[in-house]
């Protein structure tokens, strides 16, 4: 058992873990994010884990089964708090899963209250009087409303719990959070006195959200967005530090493998190459009719003579309309499981020739990726830009310090300032 594990986590999907450990880390804890749960102890020395689902929209029942699973574990190493992370923009239908993944949780850990919030302002995502804002707008009319896979058509954060929750929903609003800890606790007091299992909780600073962190000390389980974690270290003495996102010193070659078509990426890839360093692109039809993999050792003995002199980029990353044609021709769903499927190839045979320093662009991209390179878990490092930090991982071909980047996020000079943060 791991006896100084603090904080036990579960994400609801992979990108929102790393999005949790990243605040952790910048608070001041040391935190391991592993993908899915572990068969195994945990055997790295941290403050919290991270254990990242991918439970955000399979059915409820799914979705409890693995996050009792994970809380299990969770347990086993010796959590004293437990977090279950969801988005911040609180996605979910009446269906689940955020209520009854939270219910089922309550009742494992034989709690009775809890807060809701997804409040993230450091992203834009704040909650007042229980309304949920995404920017300047309510979340039902930031584009969310047309989700396909979870619409959420009202911002009424209170309702929303409701309809998925079977205990009575109440609301800690602005003027207590401002208040500080003995008033929130004091209105928790109160809404327990009525029943309330769960209270969705204001915030719309970062402010708040500091506020919030002491009154949430004793708390069995908290469900929350990221922001939440800003104000949790400090209730167990610890706060912002260097230690905390220290990484193992970087050594080996370096490389980008880049399957995002984002506009940021194609930024990205645009700046890299004017750099004048050695990019490949690759082209979906050239790995059409089983020729992905001689198109792979194409691409290798290609990047194996530059690795020596800096990083190499492998991207697959085009322009909307290139992407659309592509899809016309092949499938949606069909050309992009060719395409991760080869640059996680190219992955792991950029790691097999030396790379130990990989910075991967793309939400599944980086899934594909890190499944080719048999990475469990990560260590959490230094922020480059918010939302992605280095992390650093034993995989199957030794241990690599990696950067998993979701599309829209990063400078437009990631792929060569990531380098210089490692450094
Ligand atoms: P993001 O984080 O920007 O959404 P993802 O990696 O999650 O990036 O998604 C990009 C998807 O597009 C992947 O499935 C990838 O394989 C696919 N893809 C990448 N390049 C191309 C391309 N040139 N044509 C068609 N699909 C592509």
């Amino acid at each position: 058992m791991n006896k100084g594990l603090i904080l036990g986590c579960i994400a609801d999907d992979f990108t929102g873990a790393t999005d949790l450990a990243n605040n952790l880390v910048r608070a001041g804890m040391r935190v391991v994010q592993t993908i899915g749960v572990p068969d195994a102890p945990l055997a790295a020395d941290v403050d919290a884990v991270v254990v990242a689902l991918k439970s955000r929209t399979i059915p409820a029942v799914e979705a409890i089964a693995q996050s009792l699973e994970a809380l299990q574990w969770l347990q086993a190493q010796g959590a004293q708090q437990i977090y279950f992370k969801y988005c911040s923009t609180f996605d979910s239908t009446p269906d689940g899963n955020i209520g009854p993944v939270t219910e089922a949780l309550m009742d494992a850990l034989g709690c009775d209250f809890t807060i809701a919030t997804p409040a993230f302002p450091d992203n834009g995502r704040t909650v007042f009087k229980g309304y949920l804002f995404a920017g300047n707008v309510l979340l039902n009319e930031s584009g969310m409303q047309n989700h396909p896979l979870t619409p959420m058509q009202d911002a009424n954060l209170v309702r929303v719990m409701q309809a998925q929750t079977k205990r009575p929903v109440g609301l800690i609003d602005y003027k207590t959070v401002a208040q500080g800890e003995a008033a929130i606790r004091e209105r928790i007091a109160a809404l327990r006195a009525e029943g309330v299992g769960v209270a969705v909780v204001d915030a719309t600073s970062n402010a708040d959200l500091l506020l919030l962190g002491p009154a949430l000390k004793d708390m069995a389980l908290v469900t929350a967005g990221s922001g939440v974690a800003v104000g949790l270290p400090a209730n167990f003495g610890l706060k912002p530090s260097v230690q905390a996102s220290q990484l193992p010193a970087a050594t080996g070659l370096q490389a980008v493998v880049s399957g995002s078509c984002s506009l940021a990426t194609n930024a990205q890839v645009a700046h890299f190459k004017a750099t004048g360093r050695p990019a490949l692109a690759i082209n979906p039809a050239s790995l059409m009719n089983g020729q992905s993999d001689a198109l792979v050792q194409q691409v290798l003995a290609w990047a194996a003579p530059h690795l020596k002199d800096g990083p190499v980029l492998v991207y697959s990353t085009a322009t909307p309309e290139a992407v659309k044609q592509v899809q016309a021709q092949l499938g949606v769903a069909e050309a992009g499981a060719l395409v991760e499927d080869a640059l996680a190839a190219v992955a792991r045979g950029l790691v097999d020739l030396g790379v130990k320093q990989l910075v991967v662009a793309g939400g599944e991209t980086s899934g594909a990726c890190v499944q080719a390179l048999g990475i469990a878990q990560l260590q959490i490092g230094p922020q480059i830009d918010p939302g992605v930090p280095w992390c650093h991982a034993p995989s199957a071909a030794g241990s690599v310090h990696i950067t998993l980047k979701s599309g829209n996020f990063g400078t437009e000079d990631f792929f060569t300032k990531a380098f210089k943060v490692l450094a």
